[in-house]
């Protein structure tokens, strides 16, 4: 199967109350312990490509790379563009083989934020095949690759725009900001409340009265949570005893990433998590073997431990386990 947009994904996980998990890669280990936790949970999944990507790794490398994870899996796979800031870099991707483009035109004016995702989707819905544009309304909080929001400025999405962005833009899929956050420090402490047991931060609660003010606005529209890494403490741990450095970092809780993905979110981005999966690999990898100098084996032991956050995440957040038949491929 080659590589398909979001909209049959997201029909069916709209109606059967799950999300697609999307994971921001941007070299050769991150997307095969993605796509081989996506083919051992039998579930599509959507990999994701920042500017920052793009500027590491450079856009054809990323371009084969995913053609040869489809290849490899046979998975139904997006290649999507994450946080296009303008209708330049959409076009280039779409031009290029991406299947699904987002414009953020988020911190821009209504009216501009308008205009610029008109633009994008007009260009991308005329291209054969069809690609999928997703658009933002709102404002994220925290810092990813070259989207820096101070927490200070940033804003819930206000559920009496949604109506006129959508009919007015005509994108497939619409980002909102409920209280997620990117990055892997997603709240200052003191916004947060402190677990007196384990000493962890509790971040306050995602507003789940704006999403369901959304969904009632947009019925059967799919909507997309940027910036849902949950900091893993497990992860957190292994890095801080094995010579790293993390205080205070804090994510989104697992449970009502869940509960939306039950809800009209039908993809949920996910990229920190995979950050932190790698660098306890090869950070633990470096301290219980001071010799070893070969990158196979520390690189490969960060990608193990993605491949098992993928999979966690597909299962218990997510919720896509098993909605593909795993001989075809195909949604059940
Ligand atoms: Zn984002």
């Amino acid at each position: 199967m080659p590589l398909v947009n979001s909209k049959e994904m997201f029909e069916h996980a709209y109606k059967d109350g799950y999300a697609i998990g999307a994971f921001n890669c941007n070299n050769m280990e991150i997307v095969q312990a993605i796509v081989d936790a996506a083919k051992e949970c039998n579930s599509p999944v959507i990999l994701q490509v920042s500017a920052g990507a793009r500027k590491y790794a450079k856009p054809a490398y990323l371009k084969k790379l995913v053609e040869a994870a489809v290849e490899d899996t046979g998975l139904p796979i997006v290649l999507h563009l994450d946080h296009g800031a303008d209708f330049e870099i959409c076009k280039d991707c779409i031009d290029n083989g991406f299947t699904s483009v987002m414009i953020d035109c988020s911190s821009k004016p209504f009216e501009e934020n308008i205009a610029e995702t008109r633009r994008v989707v007009e260009y991308a819905h005329a291209h054969v095949p069809y690609v999928t544009v997703e658009a933002e309304l709102g404002t994220l909080a925290g810092v990813e690759d070259d989207v820096k929001v101070e927490f200070g400025k940033s804003s819930y999405t206000r559920p009496e725009d949604v109506e006129e962005f959508v009919k007015r833009t005509g994108c497939d899929s619409l980002a909102i900001a409920i209280g997620t956050s990117h990055g892997a420090y997603k709240f200052k402490p003191e916004q947060c409340t402190r677990d007196p047991e384990t000493g962890i931060l509790l971040p306050p609660p995602l507003r789940f009265d704006i999403l369901d003010e959304v969904s009632k606005r947009l019925p059967g529209f799919p909507i997309v949570l940027h910036g849902s890494s949950s900091v893993n403490q497990e992860y957190v741990k292994i890095i801080n005893d094995h010579g790293g450095k993390l205080v205070d970092a804090v994510g989104v809780p697992e449970q009502q990433l869940r509960r939306a993905a039950g809800l009209a979110v039908c993809k949920i981005n996910i990229d920190s998590d995979l950050r932190l999966a790698m660098t306890a690999g090869i950070r633990q990898h470096f301290e219980e073997h001071p010799d070893h100098f070969d990158p196979r084996q520390y690189v490969g032991d960060g990608r193990a431990y993605v491949k098992q956050l993928v999979a966690h995440k597909i299962r218990d957040v997510v919720g896509s386990a098993d909605v593909l038949d795993p001989v075809t491929k195909e949604f059940k």
